[in-house]
């Protein structure tokens, strides 16, 4: 398995995962939240037309997660993957011309030899989740957008190889940043975004052995830094666990996740 982000934060989404075998493998997309454009040259960069990929899975109605699916979908006849309160969120214009499927939280998408499974996030939107990947050999999860964590994904996420994990903020710079009290609240909330220290606890708890590749992502570009990211991942006792952290210009390259 292999995943590449194209871009990540609050200015927009997007995350391929290669599964299943090397030789045919599955190409998803989770979110979509740059301009079509944007996507195939960022693809092209990587290697991949838009006509590679086989599924966009949408984890929620938010902007950023968003903005480039509908264009995306039509030109590539993308089929796409949501709950049912994120398609009604967005409405029937939004979704004109698009193929959908819709999907409910904790019920597995099995595709050839490779196995989704959406899992529900607390987060201010109408029907958030985040994505487990599971294909013969390897299991992987993209969990962005979340207010905090919960026993639910502690459990289900318990066996990974590999995790793409929200690192949102810092608290203290939330707190004393440019943000009015309203939108820190919404940030910090539980419902909003996980903070540097929530997502570390959070690794801490899932980590074992087969654990060996951590992405930090969904930075903001207000709230925290890259080097404080890299303190808090230095400080945790995660074996050899490699990491890296995704920015909202470049992402990261593709990461491949050994055997
Ligand atoms: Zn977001
Ligand atoms: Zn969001």
């Amino acid at each position: 398995m292999r995943y590449t982000s194209l871009s990540s934060g609050s200015e927009g989404n997007a995350l391929v995962v290669e599964a299943g075998p090397k030789d045919q493998p599955f190409r998803l997309m989770i979110d979509c939240g740059l301009a079509l454009s944007e996507v195939e040259s960022r693809l092209a960069e990587r290697g991949l037309l838009a006509s590679d990929l086989d599924l966009l899975v949408v984890t929620h109605e938010h902007k950023d997660h968003v903005a480039g699916v509908p264009r995306l979908a039509r030109a590539h006849n993308l089929p796409v993957v949501a709950t049912r309160g994120t398609l009604a969120a967005l409405g029937e214009a939004f979704w004109m011309g698009v193929r959908r499927l819709q999907v409910l939280p904790g019920q597995d998408l099995q595709i050839d030899s490779v196995r989704l499974t959406p899992l529900a996030v607390p987060h201010d939107a109408a029907e958030p989740i985040c994505v487990r990947i599971q294909d013969r050999s390897q299991a992987m999860a993209c969990l962005t957008d979340l207010g905090r964590t919960t026993d639910y994904l502690r459990q289900a996420l318990s066996d990974l190889d590999a995790i793409f994990l929200e690192f949102n903020h810092d608290r203290e710079m939330l707190m004393t940043g440019p943000y009015p009290p309203s939108l820190r609240e919404r940030v910090g909330g539980g419902w909003g975004h996980i903070n540097n220290e929530q997502a570390a606890e959070f690794l801490t708890q899932i980590f074992q052995p087969r654990l060996q590749l951590v992405t930090a992502a969904h930075l903001s570009q207000k709230n925290n830094t890259p080097e404080l990211v890299e303190q808090t991942l230095s400080r945790l006792a995660l074996g050899r666990c490699r990491w890296t952290i995704a920015s909202q210009a470049t992402g990261t390259p593709w990461l491949e996740l050994e055997q």
